[in-house]
């Protein structure tokens, strides 16, 4: 999930809402904001997915 703003001068920016960063400023066209959302590797995204997957695999053992 990406929170993008636009700057007086038409320009775009856009961030993060898992972990905050700003992945880009000042772009120009909104194709160009996809492309950067798309290359943004989140870190946040990426820890809450392990701990998802962590705890899921403890339900499992824990149901067995
Ligand atoms: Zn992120």
């Amino acid at each position: 999930m990406y929170s993008r703003t636009q700057n007086d001068n038409g320009t775009y920016n856009t961030r993060c809402l898992y972990c905050f960063m700003t992945i880009a400023t000042a772009v120009q066209t909104t194709e160009e904001l996809e492309l950067e959302e798309a290359e943004h590797l989140c870190p946040e995204k990426a820890l809450a997915l392990m701990l998802a997957s962590r705890n899921s695999t403890r339900s499992l053992v824990h149901r067995s």
